[in-house]
């Protein structure tokens, strides 16, 4: 469960949350559970920060976006609608040595000599045999095992023929006399193992020798049967290169039962991901939210999956947080109809510019009716890209990737990842790091409330007057052609999700149906999924914040600090309050007024212990951007600066003398 020791920046980074407080490892004491993580009490913080500033962005700060807190456990047909109970899987195989399992389209891939055997036989027990045999020849158990091990005898006949000592034939024949006749001697699995280049082919040997061993057989005779050069294999474990199994597809949803009984019809799933209750409840939403598309709905919350691999720390856990948005809209064609056209990239002011790029040009536009899904597809990335550097993760910190339309969902129009560059992601051969996902932006098409409308046989379309009323003032060319291209949308997802049991025929006239309810006003609105993780993106500032200094005294004794330089909104603790000394009581009565004056607005956290340089240090290392404390020129001292406190910067180390009065006010503007 311990990071891989080749990358010292994640182990100070996990050394760093487990002494400060910030996560630790679920059931640590009972020697912990595989991707599952607790937070501490700054961690918690830090959490809570996060995800009341996405929740403020999405849902407070906006009139277009309502809030929703749904369940965990939801019928299980939103699990079979969503594709989630057939397709939600990832490709999985297993050492064939360790057991380990690996996620297959994780695997590098590993260049190197294979070395494969067709079996193995337990020399040792035959060498036994062959003593017992010269006075006893066990002839009688020959033929009832012989149709077991026929293949590993042969090759090991072969081997003996090919052998020109004497001696050592007639005692190999005898050998395979009597091995025949115990099939516990022997193996006819077959094996290999990768060896790396500069590595000395007897550990493959090893290696086979002990999954042999495994299996009954221990003092080995292998029979080798191949050596071949392999060159970007994902068939071999990267640990020790042993063989893996076949990838096969392995569901990632944990199951559960609802009800006493653990029964086929109690199955219920642990959500995967929060954003289908969202789909499930949109008609609810928009019924009682007073909404009109566009809009969206926001939720966060758990989703549970069983991944195959856990790793990298918080960033792939089994159970983790999500902030997800559905933002509905209307389909183009809609557009069309009501506003002549659909809004050309050049309007939009970005939609033509690939994400990430040409950052200075991409100017926030406030949205428009005449958006069509790509301009919103754009302004969501963006709008996303702005919430994280308002929360300090500058743009050179980002990365972007669009997934190609090889990688796109059938049902999806468009992706974007927005990556941070983790400690732990990768290099190109440039040296550029591209970085990891952080959120996933797609544009999904009508198919997610598609599904649900087919599934519970409910209609999940909306009337909109507007479009009614333009689709009469169409010209005839228009209607036509929107109608075409509505209807060829539709055909293309009936035909794509289709039962085995329904015929083209009944397709068509589906499609139809449809195509026909946009001339009334009534479409299936699309939607763009802003769709992110909590705890990787706690990883991510933790990391983006991380910084190290080293101090060398006048004795030459050296001393390295760390400061954690978190954003002041998302800081767990927003000020340290202290008194100069705590053996003062005049000190800690008004360090503890001024502690309690900043309590109903922030985290803040009162230390007396040690001395000021050491608090200011334990501070610095739990990210607290700004410490006041309150010394005998607070008390009066220098009449002047009476009722006044001192404040330090983070950052820097300045300091600055401030009123008591305006304390608040100044803390306050500097972490909203
Ligand atoms: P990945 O390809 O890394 O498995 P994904 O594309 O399956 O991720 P989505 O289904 O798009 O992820 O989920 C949306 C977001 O939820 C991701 O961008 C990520 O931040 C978060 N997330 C997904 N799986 C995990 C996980 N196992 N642990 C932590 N966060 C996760």
């Amino acid at each position: 469960m311990a990071e891989p020791k080749e990358n010292p920046l994640m182990e100070k980074i996990v050394s760093l949350c487990k002494r400060r407080g910030f996560i630790f490892q679920s059931s640590e004491i009972y020697g912990g559970i595989n991707g599952f993580w607790d937070y501490g009490p700054l961690g918690a913080e830090l959490k809570r920060n996060v995800k009341e500033l996405w929740w403020h962005a999405m849902t407070r700060q906006r009139d277009d976006v309502a809030g929703l807190e749904a369940t965990i456990i939801m019928s299980p047909q939103i699990w079979k609608a969503s594709g989630h109970v057939d397709t939600f899987s990832d490709p999985m195989c297993d050492c064939l040595l360790t057991k380990k399992r690996f996620r297959a389209d994780q695997i590098e891939p590993q260049s190197g000599i294979v070395y494969s055997w067709g079996g193995a036989v337990k020399l040792g027990k035959v060498e036994e045999k062959i003593h017992k045999a010269n006075d006893n020849p066990p002839d009688n158990q020959i033929e009832t095992i012989r149709a077991n091990a026929n293949r590993v005898f042969v090759r090991l006949q072969r081997d003996v023929e090919q052998n020109e000592n004497q001696n050592s034939k007639t005692i190999a024949i005898e050998v395979l006399r009597l091995i025949r006749a115990d099939k516990s001697a022997a193996s006819e699995e077959s094996f290999s193992v990768l060896v790396a280049p500069g590595k000395p082919p007897e550990s493959a040997r090893k290696i086979a020798s002990q999954f042999y061993a495994q299996r009954g057989v221990e003092v080995t005779h292998l029979q080798l049967e191949q050596i071949e050069k392999v060159e970007n294999s994902t068939r071999f474990n990267p640990e020790n290169g042993a063989l893996l199994t076949e990838p096969r597809p392995f569901n990632l949803m944990f199951k559960t039962y609802v009800g006493p009984v653990e029964s086929e019809e109690g199955i219920a799933y642990l959500r995967p991901e929060t954003a289908q209750a969202i789909f499930a409840q949109f008609k609810n939403v928009l019924e009682t939210s007073r909404q009109r598309v566009p809009f969206g709905i926001a939720q966060v919350g758990k989703a549970f999956r069983n991944e195959v691999t856990p790793r990298n720390f918080t960033f792939r856990s089994r159970e983790f947080e999500q902030m997800e948005l559905e933002f509905f809209i209307k389909p183009d064609e809609v557009i069309e109809a009501i506003y002549g056209s659909v809004a050309s990239a050049a309007e939009t002011g970005r939609a033509d510019l690939p994400v990430g790029q040409d950052a200075p040009q991409r100017v926030p536009t406030t949205p428009q009716p005449n958006w069509g899904w790509q301009a919103w597809h754009q302004y969501w990335v963006e709008e996303r890209v702005r919430f994280y550097e308002g929360i300090g993760l500058s743009r050179e910190t980002l990365g972007f990737h669009h997934q190609t339309p090889a990688e796109l969902a059938h049902y999806a129009r468009a992706c974007t990842d927005i990556l941070f560059k983790f400690p732990f992601s990768k290099k190109d051969e440039q040296g550029n790091v591209a970085g990891d996902e952080l959120e996933g932006i797609a544009a999904r098409s009508d198919f997610d409330l598609s599904q649900h409308q087919r599934f519970s046989g409910k209609p999940m379309g909306v009337f909109d007057e507007e479009l009614r009323a333009a689709w009469g003032k169409l010209p005839e060319e228009k209607q036509k052609e929107l109608w075409k291209r509505y209807y060829d949308n539709r055909k293309n997802y009936l035909t794509k999700t289709a039962k085995p049991d329904e015929t083209p025929e009944q397709i068509q006239k589906q499609a139809t149906a449809d195509a026909d309810g946009l001339t009334k006003g009534q479409y299936i609105p699309h939607v763009i999924e802003p769709s992110a993780g909590v705890d990787r993106l706690i990883l991510a500032l933790i990391a983006n914040a991380y910084s190290e200094a080293t101090k060398t005294d006048d004795k030459g004794k050296s001393e390295t600090t760390v400061t954690i330089k978190f954003h002041p909104r998302v800081a767990p603790i927003k000020a340290g309050v202290m008194p100069l000394l705590k053996n003062k009581p005049e000190l800690v009565k008004k360090a503890q007024a001024v502690r309690d004056l900043l309590r109903p607005w922030m985290n803040v956290f009162y230390d007396d212990g040690g001395s000021i340089g050491r608090r200011y240090a334990r501070q610095d290392e739990a990210g607290t951007p700004f410490c006041v404390t309150i010394d005998f020129d607070t008390l009066g001292e220098k009449p002047e600066l009476l009722d006044t406190v001192t404040i330090r910067y983070r950052d820097d180390g300045r300091q600055e003398r401030l009123k008591i009065s305006e304390l608040l006010d100044f803390l306050l503007s500097k972490i909203r």
